[in-house]
């Protein structure tokens, strides 16, 4: 479960993000949607522990994080899964996602272990193992990312556009897969700019404008809602 409340943050130019407030509940895909530039990285940079907030709180299973610590938060449950994937193109796969389990690699299941699970969910990186990831499609970099955040165990998963980039038959995997995590109980908060991909997957969304939440509900309510779709998505919901 996470809970944001009154969160404020931003860069040097200025606070970007004016008191969101939001919540994840535990095995569901909660959505954050809107247009360019309304805050939807900086939100999962802030709870990840990558961008310190200004003010407000983010409470993971009811343990409050310190803020602007990204180990805390790993140790806390929490992985994020970059915009534009940020694998490490001259390492090995193998590397790659072994530093994924680099912070919790104490606790809980051992990595071997955890290594042998991610290879089930994406059978296409086990043969790739000791390439250099950037030797990977697009698609499989994705993987690879996603793979890389799973290598720590997490009970909350926040994605960032991962459909940026890739063609709909390399996305479906990806999408098949959240739904999946979301049956074995993992909670996830989805940034998408796919509109109607992230409506028809979520359970909630939030859409945020300049900052703000402007609206929230059911995602299949959202998506019914042309009036939301056109004030504030700036795109269709249908592709
Ligand atoms: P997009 O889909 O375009 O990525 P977004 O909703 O994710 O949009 P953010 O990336 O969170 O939006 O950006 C929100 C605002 O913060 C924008 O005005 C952006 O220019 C600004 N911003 C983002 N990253 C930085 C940064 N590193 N330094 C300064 N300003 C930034």
């Amino acid at each position: 479960m996470l809970e944001v409340r009154d969160l404020r943050a931003g860069y040097a130019a200025g606070e970007v993000l004016h008191g969101l407030t939001f919540s994840v509940p535990p095995g569901s895909i909660v959505s954050l949607v809107g247009a360019n530039g309304a805050g939807k990285s900086t939100t999962l940079k802030a709870v990840s522990g990558l961008l310190p907030p200004r003010e407000g709180s983010i409470v993971v299973d009811g343990r409050t994080l310190p803020g602007g610590s990204a180990q805390v938060a790993v140790k806390a449950g929490l992985a994020h899964v970059p915009e534009g994937r940020q694998v490490f193109s001259n390492m090995s796969v193998a590397d790659n996602l072994s530093l994924g389990s680099y912070a919790t690699r104490r606790v809980g299941e051992p990595v071997p272990r955890r290594l042998e699970s991610v290879l089930e969910l994406f059978p296409e990186l086990a043969g790739r193992l000791n390439e250099y990831a950037g030797s990977l499609s697009g698609g499989q970099q994705q993987m690879l990312a996603i793979g890389r955040s799973l290598m720590a165990r997490p009970t909350l998963l926040l994605l960032d556009e991962p459909s940026l980039g890739l063609a709909p038959i390399v996305v479906d995997p990806i999408f098949e897969l959240l739904k999946r995590l979301r049956g074995e109980g993992t909670t996830n908060l989805l940034v998408e700019q796919n509109v109607h991909r992230a409506l028809e997957i979520a359970d909630r969304a939030y859409v945020l404008a300049s900052g703000r939440v402007e609206s929230e509900g059911a995602a299949a309510m959202l998506r019914a809602s042309a009036e939301i779709e056109k004030a504030y998505l700036g795109i269709g919901v249908s592709e």
